[in-house]
């Protein structure tokens, strides 16, 4: 019978700026051959969204991806395409190499899209010298940039860096770790491979040139492929022809994902002229898959992209586990908010570690009263956060310009009266009053991390 297919690839853009040594797209782009690929405009996608789901070839619970040898922020037309989807409510997975950020207005422009993927070739400008060829600096801040606007505009989902990972830049790692936890997003690090079909076929054939060869020895880790391919099993089945339907930016059905344009197997017509069961006819009956499997190449490329071949941990929680302090102080808030309450409050841990083990050591010995800047919900979190990590903390009162009263008993006084009090210490816990809150306290003669510190979640 046939089945829905779980997860679509629809090639945004079929250009991409980015010269990677060991991908398909980046390879022309170094050899400086014109792009052979267009962009899919904003009408043709919306009519072949609807010819998808009224021939019941997807559904809402399909995973949509929204790029597959191209950079999807080129396409001039990507901001009427994602707010089509966002207005069809259609959940969507972005890729970038951040190259070029395209940003929007509307604060509920991005509701829909369910995953971000920044992939990065390394964390330094050497490093992106060597594959991508972009501005590190430029890269970094536009990621930022990307996040804090995506943020606005009502993205709620997974963002992550996916890092590929070369010889050249293991050592990197560490730095991007930590860029990734004060972004507030995960990494996945994976090996980076022969991202081309031809060339991969080559290095697993022994056929591919010397030249080629020692630079891929030198470049990527290949230590792992023998054995992989020893353990293949005899009846490996390949998840691209049932669970992926791969389509270009002109609407043609592709046979993988895997098969690039330069493969006489790379197309198979017009996705139009396809019903459900004829497309998944067509994908099951390639010549080219045979060899594919012969030589192991979506077997191994499955095992990196797998848990199986992941020699790093994933996400920023590895960065933490080697300072004790900061791992400590996270377990001890864990599990009582929610995901994205839990990386706020996590990122928030990396970036005031000193300033926290400081008063860790200067509370040891002696109470320590305290004044909680914001009697909101960025107060209350900061005060289950500071009895967490800090015990010998004593709050003492709330500072806030519009409340009065008290917050579980405890009193809130005005800004005003601040001078009259009698305490130890102040955290600034709000957003919106943190400039005028530090002014205040730096005009009162209290100085940044020995008599206060922003703790904003
Ligand atoms: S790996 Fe990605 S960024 Fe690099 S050339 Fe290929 S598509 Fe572009
Ligand atoms: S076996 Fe290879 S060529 Fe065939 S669908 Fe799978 S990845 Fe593509």
């Amino acid at each position: 019978m046939s089945k829905l297919y779980k997860n679509i690839i629809i090639e945004l853009s079929g250009i991409c700026n980015g010269k990677c040594t060991w991908c398909t797209t980046g390879m022309a782009n170094r050899k400086g051959l014109k792009p052979s690929g267009g962009y899919m405009c904003a009408s043709k996608f919306i009519e072949l969204m609807q010819y998808l789901q009224s021939n019941k070839i997807i559904d809402d619970n399909s995973n949509l991806y929204l790029y597959n040898w191209g950079e999807p922020l080129l396409n001039p037309e990507v901001k009427e395409i994602i707010k089509h989807l966002n207005k069809s409510g259609i959940h969507f997975i972005l890729s970038t190499n951040a190259s070029k950020p395209v940003l929007f207005d509307g604060s509920n422009d991005l509701k829909t899209l369910k995953e971000l993927r920044f992939s990065m070739p390394g964390f330094s400008q050497e490093s992106y010298n060597r594959i991508h060829g972009f501005d590190f600096n430029t890269i970094k801040n536009n990621i930022s940039s990307i996040l804090e606007n995506y943020r606005n505009c009502g993205f709620q989902g997974d963002a992550s860096i996916y890092y590929h990972v070369y010889q050249f830049n293991v050592r990197e790692l560490e730095k991007a770790y930590e860029f990734s936890a004060r972004e507030r997003i995960n990494i996945y690090p994976y090996y980076a491979y022969l991202n081309d079909y031809k060339t991969f076929k080559e290095y697993l054939a022994s056929t591919m040139q010397y030249d080629q060869l020692k630079k891929a020895s030198q470049e990527l880790f290949l230590f792992y492929i023998d054995q992989e391919l020893k353990d293949m099993p005899d009846e490996y089945t390949c998840n691209q022809m049932d669970e992926f339907l791969v389509i270009d930016e002109n609407c043609e059905l592709l046979t993988c994902c895997v098969i690039d344009k330069e493969n006489e197997y790379y197309s198979l017509g017009s996705i139009f002229n396809y019903s459900l069961s004829e497309v998944e006819n067509l994908k099951r009956s390639q010549p080219i898959c045979e060899e594919c499997k012969k030589y192991g190449v979506i077997y191994l490329i499955q095992s990196i992209l797998s848990e199986k071949l992941n020699h790093f941990e994933n996400g920023y929680t590895r960065y933490l586990k080697e300072n004790d302090f900061c791992c400590q102080s996270i377990n001890s808030v864990q599990s009582r908010f929610d995901r994205e309450v839990q990386r706020r409050i996590e990122a928030d841990i990396i970036r005031l570690r000193n300033e926290i083990q400081y008063l860790m050591e200067r509370s040891r010995e002696k109470q320590i009263n305290y004044l909680i800047w914001g009697a909101g919900n960025g107060g209350e979190l900061a005060k289950y956060f500071i009895t967490s990590v800090l015990p010998n903390f004593n709050l003492v009162g709330y500072i806030d310009k519009f409340k009065l009263g008290e917050l579980n008993r405890i009193p809130i006084f005005k800004p005003q009266v601040l001078g009259e009090l009698n305490f130890d210490y102040i955290i600034i816990a709000t957003t919106p009053g943190k400039s005028e809150a530090n002014q205040k306290l730096v005009d009162l003669g209290l100085r940044r991390v020995k008599d206060f510190i922003e703790i904003i979640f």
